[in-house]
């Protein structure tokens, strides 16, 4: 569901975030039948949860777009804010090159927070009459956005807090993995902490309550893992020069050959996406799987493999020497055919093709060697 652009930003909301406004919207309409301690009609109360509802989502497109704010002026490009029912996530895809400006986009959230819920707290201390009605709401939505930023600065990677924690330790040791990494124990410790505090609700105190605990700690464990080795996996392959990961192009597919034939003798056996092309001894282009598929059944018999294959010069091509992770992100953006980049040297000779499945065979190599330490004990 599109909700709009701010800044270039895209702003997309999953259905699973209409469970909030009703979450929201039931708490908050029963906060208010207490404060007000008299019998309202159900109009009043549908009015008031709707409205903190749809105030606490603003409140957290507003904690996620002032992370990007942020991110962007430090030069990050910002994809999209995506929000869920469990709040938002702002896709940012470059990894943060320097602690400070790490500090400050992981900082922007919980501040933006901070400053709403504050506003509307002190709002309710001016010696004004405000209605009864905006009192609650103020109330409400102010303490929950004084909550929402409390929450978020647990030092739990890779939550706000665990972010700043981060930055910290990455400042202090000038070493980014090793500060990711006691940074996400910390996530996952808090995650277990947070299962634990719901199996208590649920069994000692006998309220269902907990679930939510559970999910949430369930979650925060896991990403604190995934996003380690996310970085883990991003340093390496920062590491890594583009021709390290391309490998021995051993089977090519002679030009000439019928495409029937290039599905027996290569696709069948080999089991690979694609192959190159030879003809005269260099290569001319690759006929991807997706090419065959495009063939009519009938047809498959008398075409050559030329007809549907990929002309090497329709590859977008990059050198050998680029860094891994910059090659990865021009497949990730979509900058590639079919998920190929063409590889050249410094005198413009075709060196192969790299695809993503290049990417997880180096990492599964380099792990005998240097990452053995990284990939451990998280
Ligand atoms: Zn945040």
């Amino acid at each position: 569901m599109k909700l709009g652009e701010v800044r270039g930003i895209k702003l997309e909301l999953h259905y699973s975030t209409l469970l909030i406004v009703l979450m929201v919207g039931i708490g908050s309409a029963s906060f208010y039948q207490g404060l007000t301690e008299a019998n309202l009609g159900w109009q009043i109360l549908t009015l008031f949860g709707t409205v903190c509802g749809l105030l606490i989502l603003f409140s957290i497109v507003l904690h996620e777009l002032s992370h990007s704010i942020v991110a962007q002026k430090h030069g990050q490009e910002i994809g999209q804010i995506k929000l869920y029912v469990f709040g938002g996530q702002a896709q940012i895809t470059d990894e943060v090159k320097d602690p400070k400006d790490e500090l400050k986009m992981a900082a922007a959230g919980p501040l933006s927070s901070i400053i709403f819920g504050g506003l509307l707290v002190v709002l309710l201390f001016i010696p004004w009459n405000l209605p009864i009605f905006l009192v609650g709401m103020f109330n409400y939505v102010g303490i929950a956005n004084l909550v929402l930023a409390g929450f978020n600065l647990v030092p739990a990677y890779p939550m706000d807090g665990g972010r700043i924690l981060r930055a910290y330790l990455w400042k202090k040791r000038g070493d980014m993995v090793s500060a990711t990494k006691t940074a996400s124990k910390w996530g996952k410790y808090f995650g277990y902490f947070l299962i634990g505090t719901g199996l208590l609700e649920i069994f000692v105190l006998g309220t269902l309550q907990g679930i939510w605990s559970i999910v949430i700690g369930n979650f925060v464990q896991r990403s604190a893992k995934q996003s380690y080795q996310q970085t883990v996996f991003m340093k390496t392959l920062s590491d890594i020069e583009v021709r390290e990961l391309i490998g021995d192009d051993i089977h090519t597919i002679p030009a000439g050959t019928k495409i029937v034939d290039a599905i027996r003798n290569y696709f069948m056996p080999y089991r690979r996406k694609y192959f190159s092309i030879q003809k005269d001894g260099e290569i001319i282009g690759v006929l991807h799987y997706r090419n065959v598929q495009e063939v009519p059944s009938r047809m498959r018999r008398n075409t050559h493999v030329e007809m549907p294959m990929i002309p090497l010069e329709e590859i977008p091509s990059i050198s050998e020497k680029m860094d891994a992770r910059e090659a990865l992100k021009e497949i990730v953006k979509g900058n590639a055919k079919e998920g190929m980049l063409a590889v050249y040297d410094d005198e413009d000779n075709f060196e192969g093709i790299l695809n993503k499945q290049d990417f997880q065979a180096a990492l599964f190599f380099k792990k005998d060697s240097d990452l053995s330490q990284f990939t451990q004990g998280i």
